[in-house]
């Protein structure tokens, strides 16, 4: 029973500094949050010990009768919290979860219709080198070349050309809101089904600050580790009617027994996401997401040929525009880096410069908002942001990097952790 430090110093070690790390920099990675110490010690559990392949009530392994009330509280608070009819907990990732619903949906051979990756998709809504560009047939839509924005009207005329089985929803890299209403309306007229991957923003959803896809689509997919902030896994939600289907295609079709400790720790995620503390949390993402775009619209962000996507953002992210820039995403990603703040380089729709090079950026609040910042401190790290990108490498890094770690002091991570047992 030796600790892991005495057991493997060395793992041990790359833990610290990843702890260490996490505390003293500006974790801005869109898709990145914090978990409470609850969420950690569920998934540091025994519960890692347990398999339960099945479902609760009908496992193909016996002594499930813990894991089971485990499951089905994360099932109900899954259904509650969203307000729907059906849930699946077990995908280990989103990724999985997206594998689940394309089986489930549909065959290999037929047609998808999601947002091209280069204009903010995800993998795995048809990406050629995913399993999802290789098993089905993929056509896409995109933003409009004007405003940046997904246009209706385009997606509608793709659709009754395109004749697709699916049409998938929900982006990894988009800072406004889409409408569900007009996706299910177009889904209906060539007779697709609906899916949502809501894996961005599903934290706002929950909170109420977002439309919610839930009424609209057959099919909604998420991970719970984003604007979510728990554990890193999947989460589908359905319409009764797909509850069979989605069952299957998840186990045995995809995977087989389910991370126990990882479903526990779902539960308790979802239990907190139904608080009026995690509202708060997620309107202080919303808000830091607009202080950060306004500051990044600033007249000596514009001078240097530096915007923001669609002007502003309604989500959890920014997006900024390098294109007309001699910053490229690459040289922004490890300016930020340099005074502390983490964020990574995207790709822009009609992006002139490589996949590995970019020009853009893309920055979240949601971990930020989990530590505690609010309005004042995200008004401190936009100016910070801004003064980097605008003067380059001619900007005084040692300045910005002391106001990115008096942030940091100022609002510290995992306090306290040292004592909880976990290292
Ligand atoms: N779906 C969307 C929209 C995402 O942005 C991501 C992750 O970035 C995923 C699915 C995949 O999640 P995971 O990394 O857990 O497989």
């Amino acid at each position: 029973n030796a600790s892991l430090a005495e057991l493997d110093p060395e793992v041990a070690a790359a833990m610290n500094g990843e702890l260490a790390r996490q505390r003293d920099t500006l974790e801005m990675i869109a898709s990145e949050n914090f978990v409470p110490r609850a969420v950690l010690q569920a998934q540091g559990s025994v519960l890692t010990n347990k398999y339960a392949e099945g479902y609760p009530g009908r496992r193909y392994y016996g002594g499930c009768e813990h894991v089971d009330v485990i499951e089905d509280l994360a099932r109900n608070r899954a259904k509650e919290l969203f307000g729907a009819e059906f849930a699946n907990v077990q995908p280990h990732s989103g990724a999985q979860a997206n594998a689940a619903v394309l089986m489930a949906l549909m065959n290999p051979g037929e047609k998808l219709l999601g947002l091209d990756l280069a204009h903010g998709g995800h993998l795995t809504h048809g990406m050629k080198l995913n399993f999802s560009g290789k098993l089905y047939d993929v056509a896409s839509y995109g933003v409009s070349k004007e405003d940046h924005r997904i246009d209706m009207d385009e997606v509608r005329k793709i659709a009754v050309a395109e004749k697709p089985k699916v049409i998938v929803a929900g982006w990894s890299a988009y800072p406004r809101h889409e409408d569900f209403a007009a996706f299910r309306s177009i889904a209906d007229e060539v007779g697709a089904y609906l899916w949502v991957d809501m894996a961005h923003f599903a934290g706002l959803v929950a909170a109420g600050l977002h439309p919610s896809p839930v009424p609209y689509a057959d099919v909604v997919s998420t991970t719970v580790h984003k604007t979510l902030g728990g554990p890193r896994s999947g989460l589908i939600l359905a319409k009764q009617e797909w509850a069979k289907k989605i069952n299957s295609a998840v186990f045995p079709g995809q995977q087989g027994g389910p991370l126990m400790h990882a479903i526990a720790a779902k539960a308790v995620s979802l239990k907190i996401a139904g608080t009026e503390e995690f509202k708060d949390r997620q309107a202080r993402t919303l808000s830091g997401a607009r202080i950060l775009a306004e500051r990044l619209t600033g007249a000596d962000v514009a001078d240097k040929g530096i915007s923001v996507l669609t002007g502003g953002t309604d989500v959890h992210l920014v997006l900024v525009d390098l294109r007309n820039s001699a910053l490229d995403g690459q040289q922004g990603e490890d300016l930020l880096h340099e005074v502390g703040i983490t964020v990574n380089r995207n790709a822009v729709p009609f992006d002139p410069r490589p996949p590995m090079v970019t020009s853009g950026l893309r920055i979240g609040t949601a971990a930020l908002a989990t530590r505690g910042f609010g309005d004042a401190e995200f008004t401190e790290v936009a100016d910070v942001i801004a003064t980097a990108l605008a003067q380059g490498s001619d900007a005084d890094f040692a300045a910005l990097r002391a106001r990115v770690s008096k942030l940091a002091l100022d609002l510290p991570l995992y306090e306290g952790l040292e004592d909880w047992g976990l290292l």
